[in-house]
């Protein structure tokens, strides 16, 4: 991702890594007394990898992880990455999607061999697409997000196929940087759109007590809306096009150097190697600016 249209770097800013979109940003740090924080990508390394496989009755592997990850090559979520790379491991051929579509916070569809693929959420195939999960299917989604991990179900021609189970990792140091937070005085609230299992077990590792789950982009951009209603000043950590909305909403919006253009785009600050440590020093080190100005 190239911050092309950004940014002012503050002298000590660049040095921590930091881009500010401009001055006016620090005045926004004053007042901050939540941040809100995307889970995938954010919180944890996004480097996912594939834990399972599992397959509807009559179905082969190398079909499913094929159209799984064809379908995927057209996305930029950390999931799509897992499936592709376990695909060539294996092996396997992965084409070029037709008429590929991206629903942020649910899923993907696309042409693949002349079959219509969707990957995403298991609720979202039943109430999107009116496919029903076979008791195989459904029992490895609940067992994948009972262990804190993301079940990706995969469809092709009606007809649910199986589900690929990807595991995420937290980053090192994001608990330390929940400490450094809380030391600021902001209350922490972890926001994602991935299953609350999985929200559980991050919220979990790094002592975040707020977690809400299964939130899609709309309600993410609502809960910021809904934080500011209730008096709050809010940041918002993300870096996703999922996130895009919530980061524009918010009184401060941050971006990870790692995440989408529409991330960086829509934040004041984008953290170059997305360290969650370093989110809390351009707080610290913003009000700081401000106290000496003053
Ligand atoms: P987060 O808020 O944790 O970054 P997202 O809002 O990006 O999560 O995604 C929420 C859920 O939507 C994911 O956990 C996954 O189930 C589904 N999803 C999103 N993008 C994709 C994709 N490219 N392929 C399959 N599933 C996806
Ligand atoms: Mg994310």
């Amino acid at each position: 991702a190239t911050p092309t249209a950004l940014l002012v770097g503050t002298g000590r800013g660049s040095q921590l890594g930091i881009l500010i979109r401009g001055p006016q940003v620090l005045e926004q740090t004053r007042r901050i007394d939540t941040i809100v924080l995307d889970k995938t990508g954010t919180v944890t390394t996004g480097q996912m990898t594939l834990a399972a496989i599992t397959l509807a009755d009559g179905e082969a592997e190398g079909d499913l992880l094929h159209f799984a990850a064809s379908v995927e090559l057209g996305s930029e979520h950390p999931i799509a990455r897992a499936i592709i790379d376990s695909a060539r491991t294996r092996g396997l051929d992965v084409d070029s999607p037709e008429s590929f579509l991206a629903h942020p916070g649910h899923g993907v569809q696309a042409i693949i061999d002349g079959r219509f693929v969707v990957a995403g959420r298991g609720s979202w195939l039943e109430t999107q697409w009116g496919m029903n999960l076979t008791p195989s299917v459904a029992d490895a989604v609940l067992v994948g997000e009972r262990q804190g991990k993301t079940a990706i179900v995969v469809a092709w021609d009606g007809a649910v196929r199986g589900v690929l189970t990807v595991g995420d990792t937290v980053k090192d140091t994001a608990r330390e940087a929940i400490g450094r937070f809380e030391q600021l005085g902001l209350t922490p609230v972890l926001l994602t759109g991935d299953n609350a299992g999985a929200a559980a077990a991050v919220a979990a590792q790094i002592g975040v007590t707020d977690v809400r789950a299964g939130i899609t982009p709309q309600g993410k951009l609502d809960t910021i809306r809904q934080l500011q209603a209730d008096g709050h000043v809010v940041a918002m950590v993300g870096d996703g096009v999922n996130d895009a909305a919530a980061l524009a909403a918010a009184d401060l919006g941050i971006a990870m150097g790692s995440g989408t253009d529409a991330a960086i785009t829509a934040a004041d600050i984008t953290v170059m190697n997305g360290d969650l440590v370093a989110v809390g020093d351009a707080i610290r080190l913003a009000r700081r600016t401000l106290g000496t100005i003053k």
